[in-house]
């Protein structure tokens, strides 16, 4: 009972802990359960190590550190438990003790302490790698080899940086293409858009003004914190939030939007609920949510044909309740065939960092999703989430199917460009998975 007084974060999880009544139906969908295929890796393991370092003293450590990290996180447990148990908060809860107790991965604990709270020296530090990752790492296949390897990562693909972020690719105010503003809207650009899915930035920067938004991207907007806190680094991840409270106060926007799944689910529920912190003073929106349920778009819209699935991301679907509107946006794109797989919100084994940290696992949840993908024979696997997207992109990589990933609102903004291209040239070539990336203005 040494620690007691420190695990206030974990007690405050006991009546969560207390409603389980170990029923087991959890273990019927857990991700890490049905690999590992140990008790102690299922929710009611995971929620029974919890409440034996409350009740009984026992140490955070061991097997018990072991089963609260190597969690996904999907809040599959969550959706199915008849006493509304979330599992997902109280492994999180454990993590914020361990962290507090030093127990953080020393890579993150460099990288939460240093550069994720400085979003100017976050950027400066990804333009310098994405020079050495594209001189001395990529195409060199002894690096490409070794490092992963050395890392623990196995053959993990590293996904490629941006020369240039979105955060400086754009002015701080774009206007509506046309006309005076429907609406004045802050973009929240997710780090990893930021930092390498800078198409799906202009995608929706595109979309957005496309449809008579004025889009306001403040500049010293810092990370959601979901890396972070999901790592147990509670006081980082407030400090962050409190940062984007600031950043976006005074904006004098309408609400705030953004493209990634995971960054929504933070700025809209955990600043709040787990971390105490917000909520902010407008409204927050995925950005499927917003182009379906909030704004009328232009439904005038060019053929873009090509053949595609969709992955529900967790903290989009359970997260947030969100699963319908980007089907509907996919589906009423002209000459989009849209195929839904099998089991298509099962977690796709990414869970941010938990792919790197756990690979072995994140690769075997991950194949589930990969022949789900497969049997789908689409070209286009449609993902709103980043981390998502890098999961599926080594998973397609490795498995070797024929199919590349693809944001919603990038097909959309194909979509409108082909309309203004009156059917003359079109951006998809719908015989291969490749853009025409000239045409979409990427290098
Ligand atoms: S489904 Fe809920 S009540 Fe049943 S064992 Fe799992 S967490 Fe406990
Ligand atoms: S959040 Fe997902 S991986 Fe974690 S215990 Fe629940 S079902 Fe299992």
């Amino acid at each position: 009972m040494a620690d007691k007084k420190r695990l206030n974060i974990l007690e405050k999880q006991i009546d969560e802990i207390n409603r389980c009544f170990r029923c087991g139906l959890c273990k019927t969908v857990c991700p890490s359960y049905e690999e590992l295929k140990i008790e102690s890796a299922s929710p009611r393991g995971r929620i029974q190590f919890a409440k034996s370092v409350l009740t009984a003293g026992r140490p955070l450590e061991g097997a018990i550190q072991a089963r609260m990290l190597d969690c996904l996180n999907c809040m599959r447990c969550a959706e199915i438990c008849p006493s509304e148990v979330r599992t997902d908060r109280i492994v999180l809860a454990a993590r914020a003790e361990l962290a507090r107790k030093g127990k953080l991965n020393i890579i993150k604990k460099a990288v939460f302490k240093t550069v994720i709270r400085q979003p100017k020296l976050m950027n400066l530090g990804a333009r310098i790698a994405s020079y050495g990752q594209r001189w001395f790492y990529k195409g060199n296949e002894i690096l490409e080899a070794l490092i992963p390897r050395f890392a623990g990562m196995g053959d993990k693909h590293f996904p490629e940086l941006s020369h240039k972020q979105a955060l400086n690719k754009w002015p701080e105010i774009n206007p509506p293409d046309s006309g005076k503003p429907v609406m004045r809207v802050g973009y929240f650009i997710g780090c990893a858009t930021n930092l390498m899915f800078t198409g799906v930035a202009d995608a929706t920067i595109r979309v957005l003004t496309h449809n008579n938004i004025e889009v306001v991207i403040p500049r010293k907007q810092a990370c959601c914190g979901i890396p972070v806190y999901s790592s147990g680094d509670y006081k980082t991840a407030k400090r962050l939030a409190k940062m984007n409270l600031e950043v976006f106060s005074g904006q004098n926007i309408d609400c705030i939007v953004t493209d990634c799944a995971s960054c929504s689910a933070a700025l809209k529920h955990e600043i709040k609920e787990l971390l105490g912190v917000g909520p902010f003073d407008v409204p927050v929106y995925d950005l499927n949510e917003f182009l379906i349920n909030v704004i009328k778009i232009d439904r005038d819209l060019g053929e873009v044909p090509m053949k595609v699935t969709y992955h529900d991301p967790c903290h989009l679907k359970r997260g947030q309740g969100i699963f319908r509107e980007p089907r509907e946006l996919l589906q009423m794109i002209p000459g989009v065939e849209f195929i839904e797989m099998k089991d298509a919100d099962r977690c796709c084994g990414g869970a941010g960092t938990f792919s790197y940290t756990h690979h072995n696992l994140s690769r075997k949840v991950g194949s589930r999703k990969a022949d789900s993908i497969r049997h789908t024979d689409a070209r286009f696997v449609s993902t709103p989430c980043p981390s998502c997207k890098m999961q599926l992109d080594d998973l397609i990589y490795h498995e070797g199917i024929e199919a590349r990933t693809i944001h919603p609102v990038e097909i959309l903004d194909m979509s409108y460009m082909n309309k203004a291209l009156s059917g003359g040239h079109k951006i998809v070539d719908c015989r291969s998975n490749k853009y025409d990336h000239s045409v979409m203005g990427e290098k």
